[in-house]
């Protein structure tokens, strides 16, 4: 493995850094505060090329490799504060447009991804329901033929992006009987009969990143929208959900280096009894964990995105990746807001923001206890 950067690969995280610091922090605490999504920023992230970074150029994307990818995502958490945003561009990647890429037809291709890509388009995934979350596969939403269409009924929660989507990829079971074999992924339109998006959800963080549910009422979904074959959900599912493990928290390596950089920075000019909070052990020991924290996370996800772009990722290395950067993602954020003392606790630098927005990526995705799981099971526990 060679994680050594080509120059252009360094000139495309300088181009990120700058644009994201220009172009994605206005009015930030303002937005948070009203819990809003801002689709000018949005735009201005595909008007870049962010949305279509890992998808083929003749899809409209960009046609990045992984690891180039990764090194995007976290130029951009580097440079943007608004973590909500970064969360609905990656949900948007990972959970609905890499479906579409790998399993749709030309025909879905063409009406989703290209949009997916620029950005015109928003989607994501709807899998989590009232009463089914980490035990996704007993979701209760049914999906019936009936003619040339497929009626759903059920209702999704959770939904990141629904207030504002354009494509849902809806996860439904055709027959109880099957079980699992009997999933389905289709692609809902926004504006579909029988489709209600629910009121937006009120949350402790990302809350420019709007979420809510969706009711399917005899849903019509036309039966070109199914995604793979009927039957083949439970395969799509585990598939996006391995890429959205892997990479969702890409962004928050650049996270962690902003907090790291500030902490020291703030720690090596605020003088507390006579000289700098950064010569008290205690303090610089602090940051040093962040440090390790932060280069042990970056090696864990590039060596990933190179197995990915190897073919030889698995779902262990997608659940240890998630579980580590997740889990230290709310340390080392706690640890930057502790560094700042009581101008750590204030609204107007940041840090309680980035402890709000770092709390939710333990839960989505599957949960850290979940994850254990599957490192536990693939250790043969
Ligand atoms: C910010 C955010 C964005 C989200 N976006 C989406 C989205 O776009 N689409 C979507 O479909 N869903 C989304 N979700 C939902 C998310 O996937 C679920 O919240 C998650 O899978 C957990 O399900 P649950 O909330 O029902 O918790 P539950 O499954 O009820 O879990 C409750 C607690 O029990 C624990 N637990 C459950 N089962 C086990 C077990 N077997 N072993 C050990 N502990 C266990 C959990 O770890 C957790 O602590 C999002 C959630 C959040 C917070």
């Amino acid at each position: 493995m060679d994680f050594s950067w080509s120059d252009e690969q360094l000139a495309l995280r300088d181009s990120i850094v700058e644009f994201a610091r220009k172009e994605l922090n206005d009015d930030l605490e303002a937005r948070d505060a009203a819990s809003a999504f801002s689709r000018e920023l949005w735009d201005r992230c595909a008007s870049f090329g962010i949305q279509g970074m890992p998808f083929p150029v003749d899809h409209g994307g960009q046609g990045a490799d992984t690891l180039t990818t990764v090194l995007a995502l976290e130029a951009l958490g580097y440079g943007c504060r608004d973590n909500g945003l970064l969360f609905s561009i990656n949900a948007h990647m990972w959970s609905a447009a890499m479906p579409i890429w790998r399993f749709g037809t030309d025909d879905q291709k063409q009406r989703y991804l290209e949009g997916l890509c620029n950005g015109t388009l928003i989607g994501v995934q709807g899998m989590t329901e009232p009463d089914t979350g980490s035990d996704a596969f007993s979701l209760g939403t049914m999906a019936r033929l009936d003619g040339n269409r497929y009626l759903l009924n059920g209702s999704k929660t959770f939904i990141t992006n629904a207030p504002v989507a354009d494509v849902f990829v809806v996860f439904a079971s055709i027959d109880r009987s099957k079980g699992w074999a009997g999933l389905a992924a289709f692609l809902v339109d926004r504006g579909s009969p029988g489709l209600e998006v629910g009121q937006p959800f009120h949350k402790m963080g990302l809350r420019t990143s709007p979420m809510s549910s969706l009711f399917l009422t005899d849903c019509e979904v036309p039966v070109e929208n199914v995604l793979g074959t009927p039957g083949s959900g439970m395969m799509i599912f585990q598939h996006s959900i391995e890429w959205e493990r892997s990479f969702i928290l890409a962004s928050a390596i650049g996270s962690l280096q902003w907090q790291l950089d500030t902490s020291v920075d703030y720690a090596r000019k605020r003088e507390q009894f006579d000289q700098p909070i950064s010569k008290f052990q205690s303090v610089s020991h602090r940051l040093v964990d962040m440090k390790v924290r932060l280069e042990a996370g970056r090696q864990l996800l590039y060596r990933l995105a190179w197995l990915r772009d190897n073919d030889l990722a698995t779902p262990l290395d997608a659940a240890m990746v998630k579980l580590f950067l997740s889990e230290n993602l709310v340390t080392s954020s706690l640890d930057a807001l502790q560094t700042f003392g009581g101008y750590g606790y204030l609204t107007e630098t940041g840090f309680e923001r980035e402890v709000r927005d770092a709390i939710a990526s333990r839960i989505y995705s599957g949960t850290s206890d979940i994850q254990r799981n599957v490192i536990a099971r693939h250790m043969g526990l």
